[in-house]
């Protein structure tokens, strides 16, 4: 059960951040074109800076998250979307979550030994080197009593917008070009991303990401339509991606202002953990008594928020009676 919100007490001492305009939506009108531009801002450094990942690894998680802000703004949704990926590489987990309202947060798991062995060996590893085999899924989850949507592939590709791409390729039959960007500038951690999807045109069917393979129709132009938009996008560089100072509708406007560029309503994104002492509590007490005592640590339970990299302490009271 929820822990009703007047109960729900203890946050910790987390950023309250909101980026207004984090993700733009667009279509080129006229074409089987839509897409999205996302902007992390300053909330990337807010939600990287707050653990102790090596910059290869934050680079990586704020690309992470640029693409669940990206592809869960296209969907219809309540709850939230996720990205998981799980290898045998020196980055054994990166799990980055959006819900409906733009919440955004992450966590990386890393081996102590091997991530600098491989940080030893190269310089800067690509994403690939990171994670190693294994593999992506992507999930839809609207709470307890509804269906879960799930996808998993399996890890293809140099960098995770090719393993997103091929994603989409295999899982949902579906045409994307996708451009994901992360880095350390002088204000700190900038994240962004660009993803272009190929819809039907008139007379075909409009799919959502997670559509039900509803057939398209594709013409010539079509084709033609989509390859000058993946050609223009490819000219976005990294660092205009990034720039803060470069309004979203300037650069979308630099890219497609010969096709019918039409830009959407923008959406905000904010620091999104939810955990709080209350939830823990909850959790904590579905152990059995002496189970408790055996968590018990120099007087205390210390749970740790992996997200938010908080720990939160209890007294063993707090959590229930001991065992006799
Ligand atoms: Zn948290």
């Amino acid at each position: 059960m929820d822990t009703p919100a007047f109960l729900d007490r203890g946050r910790p001492d987390v950023p309250d951040m909101v980026v207004p305009r984090g993700v733009t939506p667009f279509h080129l009108e006229g074409r089987p074109v839509r897409g999205r531009l996302v902007r992390l801002g300053a909330l990337a450094d807010a939600l990287l800076s707050r653990h102790d990942n090596t910059p290869e690894v934050n680079a990586l998680a704020g690309k992470a998250l640029a693409l669940v802000a990206g592809l869960s703004s296209a969907l219809k949704f309540q709850g939230s979307f996720s990205l998981q990926v799980k290898g045998d590489g020196p980055l054994s987990l990166l799990a980055a979550d959006c819900t409906d309202a733009g919440s955004l947060r992450f966590y990386a798991r890393s081996d102590e030994e091997a991530l600098p062995a491989l940080l030893g060996e190269v310089a800067t590893p690509s994403d690939r080197e990171l994670f190693g085999n294994g593999y992506l899924a992507l999930t839809v989850d609207q709470g307890a009593d509804m269906d879960r949507h799930q996808g998993i592939v399996e890890i293809v590709g140099d960098d995770l917008a090719a393993m997103a791409t091929h994603y989409f390729e295999t899982s949902e039959q579906h045409a994307c070009w996708l451009m994901l960007a992360c880095e350390r500038t002088s204000e700190g951690w900038r994240s962004g991303g660009l993803i272009l999807e190929r819809i039907a045109s008139e007379g075909g069917v409009v799919t959502d990401d997670f559509g039900d393979g509803a057939s398209r129709v594709s013409a010539p132009e079509d084709e033609d339509a989509w390859e000058t938009a993946t050609i223009l996008a490819r000219t976005l560089t990294a660092a205009e991606l990034l720039d803060d100072g470069l309004p979203p509708e300037k650069l979308l406007n630099r890219l497609f202002h010969e096709e019918s560029l039409r830009v959407g309503q923008p959406r905000a994104l904010a620091y999104g953990c939810r955990c709080s002492r209350a939830k823990l509590v909850d959790i904590l007490g579905r152990f059995s008594e002496d189970e408790l005592d055996h968590m018990v640590v120099e007087d205390r339970i210390v749970m740790t928020c992996e997200f938010c990299n908080v720990d939160f302490r209890f007294s063993r009271e707090e959590v229930g009676p001991r065992s006799a």
